[in-house]
């Protein structure tokens, strides 16, 4: 090798120098085959930002190694594009460097690698892979988040359009992964970077906010950090006192990202005061003294020690006011909290922190979070529906409410009390009949405010279990998730019987009809497409609100549409049924019943009109006149012909006949005009219709109608003796 050292050594240098010491002798060596290996394979590549290759995996390897990760996940971070960038195979990284390393290489490489059609599709099937990813081997996902870090340190070489979709990723699925790891860090790092890119105006006014009275607030910290060390040591606690200012995005979030939007002067966490002590006796024993020093603001106490965070994360929370009137956020935990809460799940390699509790390591404990999520996701809900869980458990707003025990419970606000009652358990959501807050009876729906002490009611018999409003009333996905699951397990046949009516109903309001043949066949399609192994399944799914139709009827109304089309192009017998049912509004059409119909605005065809209907986009069947100006004269070359039905009145529906008619009153101007408004107002066409006036100031008309019955002719007559003027309407 070159003695004198060029960029990429010196990087390599610095990962080095961090493992010395921390690592042992034959990793360290390891790690440095690995660096070889890559620093060849990779050659002459570059970076955007025109440095060679290799600097990327080795900063990778820097960020893990800061993260105390094992040697593994370092050769790993290092090897972790050569198997798709460069000749080197996965078979060749197993025989060097053993099977747990070329597993991990192979993990990161396969989660890079699925392209899908649309953005949304591509983030939600993204997750999927990583969930699984994570629940083979989590370091996976640990050496993905440190390789997306770097890629976004180095985002600013990129073009604008990829700047955006890969800073949009890494909001709504890098940081929240990394939140719900624990990995505060790089979590916060992510989020601050990708706002720098998504909104640089809003982030740079934060960042001018914050250095533009930097000095002041620097002083006020360490001001507030002495008078809390000298008190804490005063006491006899062994403790560890920091003051920061809090991250960009966390401020971002509360001034932009909340239903409530703020004024940077009106977020009073930007500062924190983190104590970190040996005993968890010791945290409330500081909890004491901070409050006894500060004035602490009503409502903002959290116990997340006795209540630890879905991510593991445990801390004693309050904000106090200073003497001078500024608000400041007191965090107090011991090292092993502190740990987990910086580390994460990746405190598991560094720390060997094992918290035992009930025999579950806190490891297994973040674990079951993937398991969890991956089983909701075999229940056919869409993988949107994890990632929406997973935005929401970034962006959302809590609410800290408690149980008649005094135990709190943070809920994203807007939650109601059943999502309270599934919080606690799902027996209780199950079992629930109603609930008291602040020892009132409250609605079903109520949602709970901070601080309130929330006393859910339940029913002595089991059975009767949840209503399926309720799966429209809950906030959280936890709470929706139990609901489904409670009628999936309980109610299969009555889940069956409401799907299938819930389905009937959207085909029927989207105008799909098939002979009962072919709508066998259609739905079957369909619900294999929802991977469900028979049509039953498919309607209990349904019917429990694990297959939400309104998500797949566009796609059935594309589906129908384009087997209309193939069928009538292919001039086979005709798909549909060409049967003779009334619709409501005397018209026919051809090949649909029992479907809305409407008449067209533009041209309102009246009875004896040659008329055509057309599918709207939802809205049924819409009538035109065969001559209206938005009817296209040559139907079969238009842009959407599948979409013109036939249509008729429907004659044989109601007797029809002429009635003559003798109108009288008193004349005025415009009584003529009035009439026959009104007439065609009603769909009433008029045959004939002429008028006199007499000496006496009255007038006479004479007209002849179209009625379809007697009732008809005498709702027409009625109506007419409203109009002014007129007095009497006899007929011929
Ligand atoms: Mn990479």
């Amino acid at each position: 090798m070159n003695i004198e050292m060029d960029e990429a050594d010196r990087g390599y240098q610095e990962l080095k120098t961090l493992m010395e010491g921390n690592y042992a002798e034959e990793s360290i060596a390891m790690v440095e085959r690995a660096y070889h290996v890559a620093r060849k394979a990779h050659g002459v590549q570059t970076r955007r930002s025109g440095q060679p290759y290799i600097i990327h995996p080795v900063a990778v390897a820097v960020i893990l190694a800061h993260m105390g990760m094992d040697a593994e996940s370092l050769t790993a971070a290092m090897l972790h594009d050569v198997a798709e960038d460069t000749p080197v195979t996965i078979a060749e990284i197993e025989e060097e460097f053993g099977k747990d390393v070329a597993l991990l290489v192979d993990g990161v490489t396969k989660l890079g690698k699925i392209k899908l059609r649309t953005k949304e599709e591509e983030q939600a099937e993204n997750l999927r892979k990583m969930l699984i990813a994570m629940s083979q081997d989590i370091r996976v996902i640990i050496i993905k988040l440190a390789d997306r870090l770097h890629n976004m340190r180095t985002l600013r070489f990129m073009p604008e359009q990829k700047q955006r979709d890969k800073a949009l990723e890494t909001i709504e699925i890098y940081a929240p992964i990394a939140h719900r790891l624990g990995i505060r860090p790089v979590k916060e790092e992510l989020e601050d970077l990708a706002i720098r890119f998504l909104d640089p105006v809003g982030y740079h006014e934060i960042e001018e906010k914050l250095a533009s009275q930097s000095t002041q607030r620097n002083e006020f910290l360490s001001d507030i950090r002495q008078r809390i060390i000298a008190r804490v040591d005063e006491s006899g606690i062994k403790a560890k006192v920091d003051g920061r200012i809090k991250s960009v995005h966390g401020i971002y979030r509360k001034m932009f990202m909340q239903s409530k939007p703020r004024t940077f002067d009106e977020i009073y966490d930007i500062y924190a005061v983190r104590i970190i002590v040996d005993t968890v006796i010791d945290c409330y024993n500081c909890l004491g003294l901070v409050h006894d020093m500060f004035r602490p603001l009503p409502g903002r106490f959290k116990d997340y020690i006795s209540t630890p965070k879905p991510n593991m994360y445990q801390s004693l929370h309050t904000t106090v006011i200073s003497k001078e009137g500024i608000p400041f956020e007191v965090q107090i935990r011991t090292w092993d909290m502190h740990y987990t809460a910086e580390y994460g799940i990746a405190a598991h390699w560094k720390y060997k922190l094992n918290m035992t509790e009930g025999g579950k390591s806190d490891y297994d404990n973040r674990l079951a979070w993937i398991r969890q999520v991956l089983e909701s996701q075999n229940d056919a809900v869409g993988v949107d529906e994890i990632v929406t869980t997973i935005k929401n458990d970034l962006s959302r707003e809590e609410v800290y409410v408690f149980t008649p025990k005094g135990d709190v419970i943070d809920l994203p606000s807007g939650a109601t009390v059943i999502d309270f009652a599934y919080a606690i358990h799902s027996a209780v959501g199950n079992r629930m009949v109603g609930a008291k807050v602040d020892g009132r009876i409250v609605p079903i729906d109520y949602q709970v405010r901070n601080g309130e002490i929330v006393d859910i009611i339940t029913s002595s018999q089991p059975g009767k279990g949840p209503s399926r409003d309720w799966l429209t009333i809950v906030r959280t996905s936890e709470a929706r998730g139990k609901i489904r699951s409670w009628f999936k397990k309980e109610r299969r046949e009555e889940n069956i019987v409401e799907g299938k009516n819930q389905f009937d109903r959207e085909m029927r309001r989207a105008c799909i009809h098939l002979p009962e043949e072919q709508m066998r066949d259609f739905v079957a399609k369909i619900a294999e497409r929802q991977r469900c192994n028979t049509v039953d399944d498919f309607y209990a799914a349904i019917g429990y609100g694990g297959i939400l139709l309104s998500k797949i009827m566009p796609r059935i109304k594309d589906d129908y549409n384009r087997m209309v089309r193939e069928a009538a192009k292919a001039e086979a017998p005709t798909l549909m049924a060409k049967r003779t049912v009334r619709s409501s509004e005397g018209v026919v059409v051809e090949g649909i019943d029992n479907c809305l119909v409407k008449f067209a605005q533009c041209c309102s065809p009246l009875p004896g009109d040659e008329i055509i209907g057309f599918i709207t986009r939802g809205h049924g069947v819409s009538i035109h006149s065969r001559h209206c100006s938005n009817v296209p004269a040559d139907i079969e070359h238009s842009a959407e012909p599948y979409r013109w039905l036939n249509a008729y009145w429907d004659k044989a529906q109601k007797e029809v006949y002429n009635a003559n008619l003798i109108i009288s009153g008193i004349n005025r101007i415009g009584i003529l005009a009035d009439v026959s408004v009104m007439l065609s107002g009603l769909r009433v066409p008029i045959i004939n219709i002429n008028s006199r006036v007499l000496k006496d100031g009255t007038f006479v008309i004479q007209c002849t109608i179209t009625v379809d019955g007697k009732e008809h002719l005498n709702s027409c007559i009625a109506k007419m003796l409203k109009i002014d003027g007129v007095l009497t309407v006899e007929r011929k």
